[in-house]
């Protein structure tokens, strides 16, 4: 008898050509990821429209396997001959140690799907017979069609059919590495790292930038944004890049000739030039922020457009329309929001008033700028990369 997990997708079955090309990478992926936590490297093979990774089912193989983007469900499973004796007694089999497990479970049905047309019976027949054969054994058990507590799921196949009891959810997505590279701000919040996540989610790449309030900022701002970025690398098959910029000095000079009110846009502005130079290095070719519209005063579309307009690189905001509250909740779901809560200062709040202007213009924003060296900061700021 051999088991086997069962992974299935959605969204990338639709790429027509390009099918086989993310197949690869969602195969390969889930390799990287489970490889790193179990640390051997597993086979796989493929079968239209399905991944089966041979490999014994454990909790390290489920954890590793809800980090990879491109997956719709999983399943550990058995293949079982396709005949009715082998069929049977796999499927009971199953259920027994499934009760074992469970006692409590009352209620199931069999769901079959035929993906090959092995056995002359249609798939209603397939779930009525095999949900006989089930019950003959275990007669306490109730079929419930609607609201079963545990499904037996069966895939017919000509040369052997799959079997199982347990379907987790995946994350859905695209597989990371499908779709380009990014370099995301992140800054020790809520919010950014969940805008890194979501990019990953559509299958890009994504490296970090974090602009550092050195000497101004305690070094555990710079601990919870490794943490962080451990934390959202899990995510991808090949850990990405932290680069961190000593940024409290540059604050410290912008501030000395800059209006209170206009420091805020003029310090992300800055972000925002010195991440298009890092990611013409790094081949990145967009930036990510966590912004969210309205979300504080340096969040309004006036001031999201001043910093755009100094960016030589699309800047993709997945988060502009969430809620606080929606945010959280990925943040709860992806792991990062007990490492995000920790107390920390980011450098933006420095020597800046705490009412940041939210309707700055760019003639306001250009006149700061001419006094001081826009470019010089820029060229210091990248020879400090850390
Ligand atoms: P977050 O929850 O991500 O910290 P926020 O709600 O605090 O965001 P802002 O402080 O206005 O909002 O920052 C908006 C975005 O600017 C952040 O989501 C991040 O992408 C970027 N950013 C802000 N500060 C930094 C920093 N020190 N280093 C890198 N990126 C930053
Ligand atoms: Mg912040």
């Amino acid at each position: 008898m051999e088991r086997a997990v069962l992974l299935r997708y959605h969204e990338i079955a639709l790429k027509g050509q390009n099918r086989k090309w993310f197949e690869r990478r969602l195969i390969q992926n889930a390799q990287k990821i489970i490889q790193r936590e179990i640390g051997t490297k597993i086979n796989v093979t493929q079968k239209r429209g399905r991944i089966l990774l041979h490999t014994p089912w454990n909790p390290q193989v489920k954890t590793a396997l809800s980090h990879v983007f491109g997956i719709s469900s999983f399943s550990p499973m058995r293949m079982v001959e396709t005949n009715w004796l082998s069929l049977e007694k796999a499927a009971n089999e199953e259920v027994s140690q499934l009760l074992k497990d469970h006692p409590s479970l009352n209620s199931f049905r069999v769901l079959t799907r035929r993906s090959e047309k092995a056995l002359g019976e249609n798939s209603m027949e397939i779930d009525k017979i095999l949900g006989a054969a089930i019950l003959k054994n275990f007669p306490f058990l109730k079929v419930s069609l609607k609201n079963p507590e545990f499904r037996v799921g069966v895939e017919i196949r000509n040369e052997s059919s799959y079997l199982w009891t347990d379907k987790n959810e995946g994350l859905g997505g695209l597989p990371v590495g499908t779709n380009g590279h990014l370099l995301c701000l992140l800054s020790g919040g809520l919010d950014s790292p969940i805008a890194a996540l979501q990019m990953l989610k559509r299958g890009t790449q994504v490296s970090f930038i974090h602009f550092y309030g050195t000497p101004f900022v305690e070094s555990q701002v710079l601990e919870k944004i490794e943490d962080l970025v451990t934390i959202i690398n899990r995510y991808q098959p090949k850990a990405q890049p932290l680069y961190v910029i000593p940024f409290g000095k540059i604050q410290e000079k912008i501030a000395l000739v800059t209006h209170p009110r206009l420091r805020t846009v003029l310090y992300r502005r800055m972000m925002v030039r010195i991440s298009c130079e890092l990611s013409k290095k790094i081949n990145a070719q967009a930036l990510v922020t966590g912004e969210s519209l309205g979300q504080v005063a340096s969040q309004t579309i006036e001031n999201l457009s001043n910093i755009e307009s100094v960016s030589s690189l699309p800047i993709l905001r997945p988060l502009i329309g969430f809620d606080k509250s929606e945010i959280i909740k990925y943040a709860e779901k992806w792991g990062t929001y007990e490492t995000s809560i920790r107390p920390s200062l980011d450098c933006c709040t420095l020597f800046a008033d705490r009412h940041p202007a939210t309707k700055s213009t760019s003639s306001q924003l250009e006149r700061e700028e001419a006094r001081f060296p826009v470019e010089e900061f820029i060229a210091e700021a990248l020879g400090q990369i850390l």
